[in-house]
């Protein structure tokens, strides 16, 4: 029987992992990215670009779920969210799971993504695409958050790693944008790599970050395609409260938002800011 082929993840050089390709789907160059969509009998659909997983069937409720639930339960009140990225649709998904946010903006580079995500992993979206206070931008997050005159509660970039099109979203003049962009009181996360294997990039965002708010940390979940240990997601605001909020409100937040969650709870909220000793000491001002 003819050897199954298969996919080779190339996000770093000298190791990685590998899916066997049961099924292509899709693969194409869109205007920005290399996109490839296959089934996996393991992940179920898997999403790439530029060689780096973006998404899995099987495990992008994690992801999806820490980085939509976390900072919107904490905001408390969060009525307008902006969305940079997230293509694949999994971010809108969550968010729109939030009775009392009343508008939701995404802003993504690549059109494709978007149509063939649709397409391809309908899952992900889920519909989300048709609610009421949903508004697609296509364009560069950089481009929109530093033009835009509107103001958001949350914001969450959802983007690729730190190569091609995504390096824009890590770089200061995006976070200065971000800063402008937030309403007094509001939070940004980023998807901020897996902190054993890129620590280098959480300690430049984290460097980058603290020029223009004044709390700036992490918080963590581990996701088994993002491998190597847990993924690390960037976390800003004016308000050190808002990262120590208590198990009794975060609680009463979650039970008055009706969300029935398969890895966000708010006890893994709240153990979620706990990191690894590596890390402090790697972002302890000294070590900068
Ligand atoms: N969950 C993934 C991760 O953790 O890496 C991210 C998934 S989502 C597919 C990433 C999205 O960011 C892609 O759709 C990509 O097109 C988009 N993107 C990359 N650079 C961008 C930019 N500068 N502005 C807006 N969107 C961008």
């Amino acid at each position: 029987m003819s050897e199954k082929p298969t996919w080779n993840e190339t996000l770093h050089n000298g190791f990685g992992q590998y899916f066997s390709v049961d099924q292509p789907l899709y693969r194409d160059k869109t205007d920005h990215q290399d996109l490839v969509i296959f089934e996996n009998a393991a992940f179920g659909r898997i999403m790439a670009l530029d060689g780096v997983v973006q998404t899995t069937e099987r495990d992008e409720f994690i992801y999806h779920e820490m980085m939509a639930h976390v900072p919107i339960l904490a905001h408390g009140a969060a009525k307008s969210v902006l969305i940079i990225g997230g293509g694949d649709g999994g971010m809108l998904r969550e968010v729109t799971r939030h009775p009392g946010v009343e508008s939701i903006t995404m802003v993504e580079i690549d059109a494709g993504v978007v149509s063939f995500c649709q397409q391809y992993l309908p899952n992900h979206s889920a519909g989300a695409y048709a609610d009421p206070r949903f508004t697609l931008v296509i364009d560069d997050g950089v481009n929109f958050v530093t033009q835009t005159q509107q103001k958001f509660d949350v914001i969450i970039s959802d983007c690729t790693d730190p190569i091609g099109p995504g390096e824009s979203l890590f770089t200061s003049e995006f976070y200065a944008g971000c800063k402008n962009a937030l309403h007094p009181g509001g939070i940004f996360v980023a998807q901020n790599g897996v902190c054993f294997l890129q620590q280098d990039e959480a300690v430049t965002s984290h460097r980058k970050l603290s020029h223009y708010f004044s709390d700036v940390s992490f918080y963590q979940a581990a996701v088994p395609t993002y491998y190597g240990g847990i993924m690390t997601f960037a976390w800003a605001s004016d308000n050190p409260a808002l990262r120590e909020l208590d198990l009794p409100t975060l609680t009463s937040r979650f039970a008055a938002a009706g969300l029935r969650c398969r890895y966000y709870n708010p006890a893994i909220h709240l153990g979620s800011f706990a990191l690894p000793q590596y890390l402090l000491d790697a972002l302890a001002p000294a070590a900068e």
